[in-house]
This record gives structure tokens, sequence and C-alpha cells, in this order.
């Protein structure tokens, strides 16, 4: 059994394994997951327990992961009958007989909006204790079985402030290509099916404003920048020429951009460990578009050449990991 999301005690709120990853990265707030208290999503099946009721998280901390993050049951937790996150996997009684759950390794809760204005915490000013109580004075019965408290939330369980999450569902259900024709996606004003808003960066002139990705060849290590050079390259006809030529497709990284960033440790984490890696590693970015750029050659610096390129604007919008599902 994976949850959607959990119940995250000290903060009130119900949190997607995205959010409690970027929580755990970001270095302008205390959170440490594995400190905190997480619960059943669905209200009523909380309030039948005490507050040691409790999910544990999968990759919640783990920078380069590969394995599909979620929360999952402990041998120990229990649901009540009617809670939709019952499975036969999770019996009511809580007793199972190793705790050992099945995992297919694939994010089955499609976001279908991704914010791009991030999620705001508040953490409440108790102890895990009070608060427990708190929270069974506040609720009511009747209503509790479903997410009632914030109906216009803006962070509902369909959206998403976090990256991760829409770029973890199209890599792990990458081979199911019906799947991803299926299931929607919006960014800013824009919606389409998560097959077609993720664009290979080879075809990025096909349109602009997606999630564009393909292979690295190779990042370079530079003074003031990283430098992500893509495998594929982008097949393009200038105006003075007789036919296509293909042109490389990079992306800059500006190091002032990532010393300000409030996850740089987690970031240069991912970084050092793409450049050292010698796994096949894919990007994923959105929010720039590369363009056609003549820059000066190398070896006769008077000479220059054309290629695709960006500066990352958002490190937030910014992804380099192993996705052993897209290699052909
Ligand atoms: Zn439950």
């Amino acid at each position: 059994m994976k949850f959607d999301l959990a119940y995250c005690l000290s903060l009130d709120d119900k949190l997607s394994i995205y959010d409690v990853r970027d929580l755990n990265f970001d270095e302008s707030v205390a959170f440490d997951s594995a400190k905190e208290h997480f619960q059943c999503p669905n209200d009523a099946c909380r309030l039948a327990f005490d507050a040691a009721n409790v999910l544990t998280t999968f990759n919640a901390k783990n920078v380069n992961y590969v394995r599909t993050p979620h929360f999952k049951n402990t041998p120990g937790t229990r649901h009540v009958a009617e809670c939709p996150y019952v499975s036969l996997k999770a019996p009511t009684s809580g007793v199972e007989a190793d705790g050992a759950e099945v995992d297919d390794g694939r994010e089955e809760h499609f976001p279908s909006e991704l914010l791009l204005t991030r999620r705001e915490y508040v953490r409440k000013p108790a102890s895990p204790a009070v608060a427990a109580d708190m929270i069974r004075d506040d609720v009511k019965p009747a209503s509790a079985a479903s997410d009632v408290e914030h109906p216009s939330r803006e962070s509902a369980p369909d959206k998403t402030s976090v990256f991760a999450h829409p770029v973890e569902c199209f890599v792990s259900n990458f081979a199911d290509k019906e799947l991803l024709k299926r299931m929607p996606l919006k960014i800013g004003e824009h919606t389409a099916p998560y097959s077609s808003f993720f664009k290979k960066i080879e075809y990025l002139q096909d349109n602009k404003g997606l999630i564009y990705w393909g292979k690295i060849k190779e990042i370079r290590d530079y003074t003031q920048s990283f430098r992500i050079d893509f495998e594929q390259k982008v097949w393009f006809k200038q105006a003075d020429d007789a036919k296509k030529k293909p042109y490389s497709v990079n992306v800059y990284l500006s190091k002032k951009l990532i010393d300000n960033y409030r996850k740089r440790k987690a970031f240069l984490e991912e970084i050092k460990h793409a450049i050292d890696s010698d796994k096949e590693l894919f990007c994923f970015f959105y929010g720039v578009t590369p363009e056609l750029k003549q820059v000066p050659s190398k070896k006769n610096p008077e000479q220059t050449f054309g290629v695709f390129s960006a500066n990352i604007e958002n490190l937030d919008h910014f992804i380099v990991r192993e996705a052993p599902g897209l290699l052909d």
C-alpha cells in the first residue's frame, strides 16, 4: 500500500512524499522526516487511533533515488475497516507477518497541476502529544472521512508544487504510453497529457514552455557555472543553409543561483554525484526553452558556432537523475 499523502502531525497538514523530500532538503526550515510523525491521511481513521499509529517513509531523504519514494504502513500500522487506505496488504488487525509490502515501483498518484508558487508551511507551536489532543477536539467525526477542511486549498491532493512529483510519474510509468496519454498535466496556462508535456530535448522546436528532457552527455564544472550537455542534437535549418544541420543542446546552471538556493547542499550533492557517476543520467527542466546562439570557438575564438542553449532560472524546476526505464 502506497499513500498519496500522509498527515504530518507537527505541520497539521497533509503532505505528499515529494513535499516531505522538499522540506528535508530545504535549509531554510527545520524539518527532518525521520523525527516527524506521519499518519493515515483519512481523518476518521487517524482519529480512531493514538498518535503512535504512524506511517513510515521510503526514499524521503535520499537525494539520488531510483525507486519511487512513498509513504507506507509500518508492520504495526492500523486502519479502521472503512478506511479507503486499507488494502489486503494492510489488514485492519494491523498484524502483518513480516511487514513486507509489495512495491511495484510506480508512482500511481499523478498530480494534475504543477503549481509554480511554492507551498508554505506553518508549524504548530505545540508538542506532538498536545497536538494530538487538539486534533481530537477539533474534528467533527461525521465529516471526517473526507478532506473537507480546506476545500479550495491550492495544495489539494491532485496539485503539487514539487517538480520531482510529475517527473517521477513520467519516469516510473514511461513503459505505459497509454496511461501517460490519458493523464493530464497543467502548468501555468498550458494543459497537455503527460506524454506530450514531457518533450524530448531534440524536439524542443515543436513547442515552447514544455518540460524538456534528455540523456546527459557530459556535465562540465566551470568557475561560474555548470554546463549540462545533452547527447541528442537538434536538427535546424538556418536561413542561409540549404538543409537542416545538427546542433548541440546545453543548459547552464549559474553557481551564484546555486549558492542562493534554499536546497543548496542537496543540489550540489545531486550535481557532484552526477559528475562522478558512471550511470546513464537524464536531465529534466521546465521554465526555459534553449535557443540557437552563436558562441566563440575555443580553438579559434574569431570563429563562432551555433548551439541551442539556455540558462536555468529556477532550480526548483530542474532535475538530474538516473532513470533506467527511459533507456532504449
Ligand atoms: Zn487509514
